[in-house]
């Protein structure tokens, strides 16, 4: 399962270069170009899956346990001190590349030079009444 015009997909390929940290049967991690902070690294199903609606679950399962092992590997081998994991799911939600992946984002205290990074929304309290309408439209 692969997509000729999609970017991820070539990588996988081996099409264009990138420079890849690990890899298993399922998966292959690699840096991101546009770093958001130092060693900022993406990891991808081989398989294409447009997003998180579409992957099956055991591509879904192997992203996620190779994110915890290069997170592990972030905070071990980059010194950071926290990470981030992103996914983004449709244009409105900042997806630019329509192959499923996520992101492993290094933090760093106090560290501009690697990390200037800030919270995309500011904590308020929000509206009880539309929290448990929300939560009921939700639930299952
Ligand atoms: P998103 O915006 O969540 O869909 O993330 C797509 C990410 O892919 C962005 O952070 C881009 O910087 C990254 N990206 C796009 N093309 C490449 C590439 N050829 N090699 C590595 N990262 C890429
Ligand atoms: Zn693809």
């Amino acid at each position: 399962m692969s997509d000729p015009d999609c970017i991820f997909c070539k990588i996988v390929a081996g099409d264009i270069p990138s420079a890849q940290i690990d890899s298993d049967e399922r998966t292959v991690a690699f840096m991101d170009i546009n770093p958001a902070t130092r060693g900022h690294v993406l990891i991808i199903p081989r398989r294409h899956h447009r997003d998180v609606l579409t992957i099956d679950a055991d591509d879904l399962n192997a992203c996620t346990l190779m994110a915890k092992q290069i997170a592990a590997r972030v905070m071990d081998k980059l010194g950071a001190d926290g990470v981030n994991l992103l996914n983004s799911c449709g244009s409105a939600a900042w997806q630019t590349v329509f192959h499923f992946h996520m992101h492993v984002i290094p933090r760093y205290i106090d560290d501009s030079a690697r990390d200037a990074l800030k919270l995309p929304w500011v904590p308020k309290a929000g509206d009880m009444a539309d929290i448990a309408a929300a939560a009921a439209e939700l639930g299952a």
